[in-house]
């Protein structure tokens, strides 16, 4: 086996036992990158220099006898996440020379337990997609069949996972960023509660759901990356001030006799190959001892709606620091500051960024506030309320994680509404603010697809609980992309 193809918990091991160094698992993520991201464009930005001297550093503190289950371990990050001193562009045009200033509090907390970043990682623009399509650098190629999107939009994060470039990834997730592509390329991807981890240093989309989270190899993977970044930040008013639980320690928790929640009214939306892997996962579930019991969720298909009238209305506030003057491009000069303002966010913004201002600013807009914003609001409270409700009857909750499995680049790219349809199974837990991860569940046509599990706002111990002992039982995980 390959250096770069370790998981935390076994590239931790040889580098206690002395048997490699940081810098060694490092130069051979560093390899790895130039053996295969030309095909699959998941780096937008890679740092050999900095990655080694990090490395190197680590190697140090161990040798000073410190130890630390991420001491050493190379990863990627979203390029919407500030790393100082790298840039930091969120794959939009807009940002193309901007360089991030100061590290986002993810970033400082690993590099405190000495984590090596090696590279930033391709995005949708600011993070608006499924695909990766929408990003103003090309789009990132999924390892599992090239000519398909990698799921978005941590698509870079996911894919560079998925083959191998590093031992982990940071991503976004907003309205199901971290786990669609986490489920089409064949990884765990978690979105922690909102208010988990620390926003602070994030490109912000949608202030009132966006979350940072890790893409892994495994479940214990995530649960070890997620001890780390989680917990309250006095930068980040919403993370809160409850402790981390011990993420690792309760894997291996019995699950017999716990309750899992499957909803008929998503279920109804599966059909063929995607409802054989759905009730295959729910059969497992069975075997492993879990009581599975129907609970009713109704509006769950308004997820997509509203999650498609509060995104742009965020956007379109959050995006207005864009105007070429505090961040970024700036257009050439002109007399007038309104037309400086278009010519830069004109010539800056992809068509998709674009699109969502429109809508945003349209929805908050006098008149059109009460029947559009102010209802998807509502609407998000009964989902909300319909999600906990659900949540007190049952330990988790398990869904599919997208529509289906990858589909062929620009198959989708001219059908707005399609992409965002791509959402429907992730958005609710985002607008309610619940933890979820996708973990893999099958194939179809020997494409990757997995299942979600939602669980109790803070609860990421039992999300990772159940996914870790559905995981062990099967062999999913195992199945590598060949590039
Ligand atoms: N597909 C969703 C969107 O386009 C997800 C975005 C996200 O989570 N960042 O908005």
């Amino acid at each position: 086996m390959k250096l770069n193809e370790l998981n935390i918990r076994e590239a931790q091991a040889k580098l206690v036992a002395g048997e490699i160094t940081s810098v060694d698992l490092t130069k051979a993520c560093l390899e790895r990158i130039k053996e295969v991201d030309e095909k699959v464009h998941a780096c937008l930005n890679v740092y050999e220099e900095m990655a080694l001297l990090e490395a190197r550093e680590a190697d140090l503190r161990r040798e000073k006898g410190e130890k630390g289950e991420l001491l050493g371990i190379p990863y990627i990050a979203k390029d919407n996440i500030l790393a100082r001193g790298t840039k930091t562009t969120a794959a939009s045009k807009i940002l193309e020379n901007y360089t991030a200033p100061f590290d986002a509090t993810i970033i400082k907390r690993l590099k405190e337990q000495g984590a090596v970043l090696l590279a930033k990682a391709n995005l949708d623009e600011f993070a608006h997609g499924a695909s990766t399509e929408n990003s103003a650098f090309g789009t990132t190629h999924n390892p599992w069949d090239l000519e398909c999107v990698p799921g978005g939009s941590s698509g870079g994060s996911a894919a560079s996972v998925a083959s191998d470039m590093c031992i982990f990834a940071l991503g976004t997730d907003t309205g199901g960023s971290i786990r669609h592509p986490a489920s089409l390329c064949n990884v765990v991807g978690l979105k922690p509660s909102y208010g988990r981890s620390s926003r602070f240093g994030l490109i912000a989309m949608t202030s009132s759901t966006d979350v940072p989270g890790p893409l892994c190899k495994n479940v214990e993977d995530s649960a070890i990356v997620l001890e780390a970044i989680a917990g309250q930040d006095k930068n980040d008013a919403t993370t809160i001030d409850k402790e981390v639980d011990d993420y690792k320690d309760n894997l291996k928790n019995e699950i017999k006799g716990k309750k899992i929640g499957i909803s008929p009214e998503i279920v109804g939306q599966l059909s063929g190959e995607s409802k054989e892997i759905f009730d295959e996962a729910k059969k497992k579930f069975e075997e492993l001892g879990a009581e599975i019991v129907e609970v009713s969720l109704p509006n769950a298909k308004y997820g997509v709606p509203v999650y498609y009238i509060i995104t742009p209305s965020e956007i379109s506030s959050n995006l207005g620091r864009f105007d070429g003057i505090r961040y970024g491009m700036s257009s050439e000069e002109t007399e007038d500051l309104t037309e400086f303002y278009s010519k830069t966010r004109g010539k800056g913004f992809g068509p998709e960024v674009k699109r969502r201002i429109m809508l945003g600013t349209y929805a908050l807009s006098a008149g059109y506030y009460d029947a559009y914003y102010l209802k998807a609001q509502k609407v998000r409270t009964v989902i909300k309320e319909e999600l906990d409700r659900a949540l007190e009857e049952v330990d988790v909750l398990i869904t599919p994680t997208a529509a289906g499995p990858a589909f062929k680049i620009g198959e989708q790219s001219d059908d707005p509404l399609k992409m965002y349809l791509e959402d429907m199974f992730v958005s609710p837990p985002s607008l309610a603010g619940l933890p979820a991860v996708s973990i893999p569940a099958g194939f179809i046509n020997d494409m990757p697809v997995g299942m979600q599990v939602i669980g109790k706002r803070f609860d990421e111990k039992t999300v990772l609980n159940f996914s870790y002992i559905f995981e062990q039982a099967t062999d999913y995980h195992k199945k590598k992309a060949k590039l």
